[in-house]
């Protein structure tokens, strides 16, 4: 008799019925939890669907999720960083193949000053010079530039083109502002350039036109940040390239 029962268990564990179960709930688990990111993340309905009918997005989803925390944390008004963050391989800036738009000593994480110099170094071959105006930024040389803005344009206006500090990319120390700093950056070779070749370096734009209400801050033309390469075509393939979309999303799938 318990023989029997033996041989009926081990013939149904070995059947595909008992497996074809498991991976329908495994199956059921993803798809439920990819609705509710989806749905806390706001991510509109075009994107949705294709991200729900492209057999590559759970495989591409993992890889993200097994990189670099940082390159993928969501750092914005409501995610702040935490005061005392400063990234462990800053490294100064080497000048190499691209500029400094300003005098003073500019650091990166050390992936990011890779990518970067890949990047001005494949725009170098295209005849443009990158200018690197601003990179690292610490909690406290956030804090003073944020005061000088809110001394300058009053704090509503100040909250549209500084953030808090805490709230900035720049802290993180995988940011570049390139140029002026200002949208006629949009407009030079170079901004076209870093626009349409950004991505292949790892690099994505952050504040894109006419995102303002999603990402809260104004345009920004010049500010990229490195999330390498495989998030950056993540970001395109599944988020329409808006980073913030694709940032939101991973937030909503892990705390879940
Ligand atoms: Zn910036």
């Amino acid at each position: 008799m318990i023989r029997n029962v033996l041989i009926a268990l081990v013939l149904f564990f070995q059947s595909g019925s008992f497996w074809n179960a498991v991976m329908a709930q495994q199956t059921g688990g993803f798809t439920a939890r990819l609705e509710a990111a989806l749905k806390a993340a706001n991510i509109p309905g075009s994107l949705g669907t294709r991200i729900r009918n492209d057999p590559a997005f759970p495989g591409a989803l993992a890889k993200i999720l097994g990189g670099d925390l940082y390159l993928r944390i969501l750092v914005d008004k409501t995610h702040p960083l935490p005061e005392d963050y400063e990234p462990e391989d800053l490294a100064v800036l080497a000048y190499k193949s691209y500029r400094a738009g300003i005098a003073d000593t500019m650091m990166l994480r050390e992936k990011a000053e890779r990518a970067l110099e890949e990047m001005a170094a494949a725009a170098r071959a295209d005849g443009i010079v990158l200018t690197v105006s601003s990179a690292y930024r610490s909690y406290s040389y956030q804090a003073g530039s944020f005061d000088r803005w809110t001394r300058r344009l009053g704090l509503a206006e100040a909250e549209k083109v500084s953030a808090r500090p805490g709230k900035s990319q720049h802290q993180l120390g995988l940011v570049v502002d390139f140029g002026s700093i200002t949208n006629e950056f949009a407009e030079t070779r170079a901004g076209r350039w870093v626009k349409a070749n950004a991505g292949r370096f790892g690099w994505s734009l952050s504040y894109p036109r006419e995102y303002e209400a999603l990402t809260g801050y104004s345009w920004e033309s010049w500010h990229y940040r490195y999330v390498g390469k495989d998030l950056a075509a993540f970001i395109d393939t599944y988020f329409g390239g808006i980073q913030h979309y694709a940032l939101v999303f991973l937030y909503e799938w892990e705390r879940r």
